[in-house]
């Protein structure tokens, strides 16, 4: 099984540095020959992304703020001059304030609230419409989500509902992009030590309840998750839509 990617257009959002998910699955579809475009949240994680970027053959970057409408335009224009058709995007980007990660849901701010939704579920929304009309071969689009969107699990709170509202999003917009025969589906990955994933309190003991209860007694690696955003991007998925599919160890089928 090689090369299962090859002459596909995929935009990758969501890379910080090399622990970050989004670099995970780059590096699988670049193993199968996927040409890569990624972006970067701004001029503070410009360096490390290009760095990366650079050791990608073939890859290109562009900068794009997901809360600001005008980048997220320049990005579109800017795909469809330097590649004119767009096969896949991957969207693995979250944010909430890191007083939001902590205590009691309910204290949950109004400007908390709805800055965790336009970043970690608007923009999959806000990016899928100005780049699906690209994908005139089909496409596919996945994005990442966590179990917290489905349980109320201690200090995800508000991100806990944002991923609902994004997993909401996925089916929404699965059934909208069907004809165009654009799938979109979702990723829920274990808890995974990464930059995001420092802000979530007690993370540490997150980790360690997974290693006891998880059918596999270990964590899930980014290396699981790139292949399975390798598969939802190939034509081996599809008649997948619409779906969040696991990759944690089992860990959400266990009763605690
Ligand atoms: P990460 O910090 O490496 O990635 C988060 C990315 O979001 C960063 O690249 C950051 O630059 C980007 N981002 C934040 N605000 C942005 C904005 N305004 N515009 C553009 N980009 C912005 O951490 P990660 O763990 O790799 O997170 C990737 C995705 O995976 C997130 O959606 C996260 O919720 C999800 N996820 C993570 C875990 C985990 O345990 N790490 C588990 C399940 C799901």
């Amino acid at each position: 099984m090689n090369q299962l990617l090859t002459g596909k257009n995929i935009l990758v959002m969501g890379v910080a540095n090399d622990r970050s998910i989004a670099w995970a699955i780059a590096q699988s579809l670049a193993a199968q020959g996927a040409k890569l475009v990624f972006t970067f949240e701004n001029e503070r994680v410009e360096e490390r992304v290009r760095k990366l970027a650079e050791t990608i053959p073939g890859s290109t970057l562009f900068p794009c703020n997901v809360t600001v409408d005008e980048e997220i335009d320049k990005l579109a224009e800017t795909l469809k001059l330097e590649l004119g058709v767009l096969h896949g995007f991957v969207h693995s980007i979250a944010f909430a304030k890191t007083e939001e990660l902590d205590g009691l849901f309910v204290d949950t701010s109004r400007d908390g609230f709805a800055l965790a939704h336009d970043i970690s579920a608007y923009s999959l929304v806000a990016v899928a419409k100005r780049v699906y009309p690209l994908m005139t071969e089909g496409g596919s689009i996945m994005t990442m989500t966590y179990l917290g969107a489905e349980r109320a699990m201690k200090n995800y709170n508000v991100m806990g509902v944002a991923k609902a509202a994004l997993e909401a999003s996925v089916r929404y917009l699965a059934a909208d992009l069907g004809q165009y025969g654009v799938r979109v589906n979702g990723i829920s990955a274990g808890p995974i030590r990464t930059l995001a994933a420092k802000g979530i309190k007690d993370f540490n003991s997150i980790l360690r309840q997974v290693e006891e209860k998880a059918p596999l007694r270990r964590t899930t690696e980014t290396a699981e998750v790139g292949d399975t955003a390798m598969f939802l991007m190939s034509h081996l998925s599809r008649g997948i839509t619409g779906e969040v599919i696991y990759v944690d160890g089992g860990y959400n089928i266990v009763g605690i």
